[in-house]
């Protein structure tokens, strides 16, 4: 075996600068729809990443197509993406990914990190993902330093909206995809510490019921009840859970109606789905259509739904169960045993293994409550990821690892 071991020990020094950083981080409010606060945590990225001397460079996103209240599409403007590519000629190439947004509006009250314990730091995506990016940063640094680095080149791309189903950085990833041989995605591990496996795919669904309008005394019988038709509808979509065996629909939002005395004329449901194989993707895609026609035909009624399946199921091919053994051996070699699990989350590790990239989504840190205000890391987790990272990219470089 070749020797890595001082390039593991500079990673335990860091430790403290590691917790600086996603403390640091982490206080910076990065929602999805907040661009001036990616535009900060962008900017921050930058710096911190230059140390890296990689070709570095910011790109536009493509806008996001949104049903506003007013039940009419929209083109919303997203953040930008962080983009750095290191040796393209490399015989090996690795991608590695992670993004900058959060789930936390800018609005949202959790903004501040706290210590809870000796062990965990609780912030606004300081697992989900900003721990990650510091353990993506750290690696990289260690395999740059060493010897072994001339041997692999690299590819970053950390995105601005992968928390709203990247809808618009889809095409960066799909070009990167393209261009490496493996993927490493810096998503947090699972609450125990485990990495995801086969994943769920999603798709996120606006409907927009329109009636007629009337006054609710003079001319009751006139009007056409947009929120009654809508709910029957929600019920018709929720009875489609259990007929599938690993699909679910989640009828998450509703919108509609105004003052009491008008018979409301606008309704709209927002929907989530989860799919476990491709095949659910056009069984449930029949399902609507049937349910959207029950309504269209109705007197004075209409009914339109927009949106779309935005991330195809992560099935386990045998590139894939390659790289994760491979992970875990250089888990054993650390002392870090390494298991991985299904998961009916999913996130852009599924849009670059449909494009084609085998990859490992869940090399982040360890924390958990992700996505609530009790979000917390497991400190220690910074350098212990950071140094599986690390090795794995080494192995690779040196050849001691092959996909
Ligand atoms: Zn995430």
């Amino acid at each position: 075996m070749l020797d890595y071991g001082p390039h593991i020990d500079w990673i335990d020094r860091q430790q403290p600068q590691m917790v600086q950083r996603v403390e640091e981080w982490s206080r910076i409010n990065s929602g999805s729809h907040h661009l001036e606060g990616l535009a900060r945590m962008c900017a921050v990225l930058q710096e911190a990443f230059a140390v890296l001397e990689a070709e570095m460079e910011v790109l536009d996103c493509d806008p996001m197509a949104h049903v506003n209240g007013a039940g009419e599409v929209e083109n919303l403007p997203l953040g930008k993406a962080l983009h750095l590519v290191k040796r393209p000629d490399a015989a090996v190439q690795v991608f590695l990914g992670g993004h900058m947004d959060t789930v936390f509006g800018k609005d949202h009250p959790f903004q501040e990190t706290r210590r809870p314990d000796g062990r965990r730091l609780c912030g606004p995506g300081a697992a989900d993902l900003k721990g990650g990016l510091v353990v993506m940063l750290t690696a990289l640094q260690a395999l740059e330093q060493s010897p072994f680095a001339p041997g692999i080149g690299w590819e970053v791309l950390i995105n601005p909206d992968e928390e709203i189903g990247s809808p618009g950085s889809a095409r960066l990833l799909t070009a990167c995809a393209r261009r490496n041989q493996m993927g490493l995605l810096y998503e947090p591990a699972l609450a125990d510490g485990a990495l995801a496996g086969v994943r769920k795919g999603s798709g996120n669904f606006t409907v927009v019921v329109r009636g007629r309008a009337a006054h609710a005394g003079r001319d009751f019988q006139r009007g056409r009840n947009a929120i009654v038709a809508l709910a029957e509808y929600t019920q018709a979509l929720h009875a489609l859970n259990g007929r599938r065996e690993g699909v679910t629909i989640n009828p998450g939002q509703v919108e509609g109606g105004g003052a009491v005395n008008i018979v409301p004329d606008l309704a709209i449901l927002r929907f989530n789905t989860r799919i476990s194989a491709l095949e659910d993707r056009q069984w449930l895609e029949e399902q609507l259509i049937g349910l959207d026609q029950q309504f269209v035909q109705r007197d004075g009624i209409t009914l339109r739904r927009h949106g779309q399946f935005t991330r195809p199921p992560k099935p386990i091919s045998q590139a894939n169960e390659r790289l994760l053994a491979s992970v875990a051996e250089c888990g054993r070699m650390l002392g870090v045993a390494l298991v991985w699990q299904a998961t009916g989350g999913c996130c852009d590790g599924n849009n670059l293994a449909a494009a084609g990239l085998p990859n490992v989504d869940t090399l982040g840190v360890r924390g958990g409550d992700i996505h609530s205000d009790r979000e917390y890391i497991m400190l220690d987790s910074l350098a212990e990821r950071a140094k599986l990272s690390a090795l794995l990219l080494m192995r690779l470089a040196g050849g001691e690892v092959r996909i």
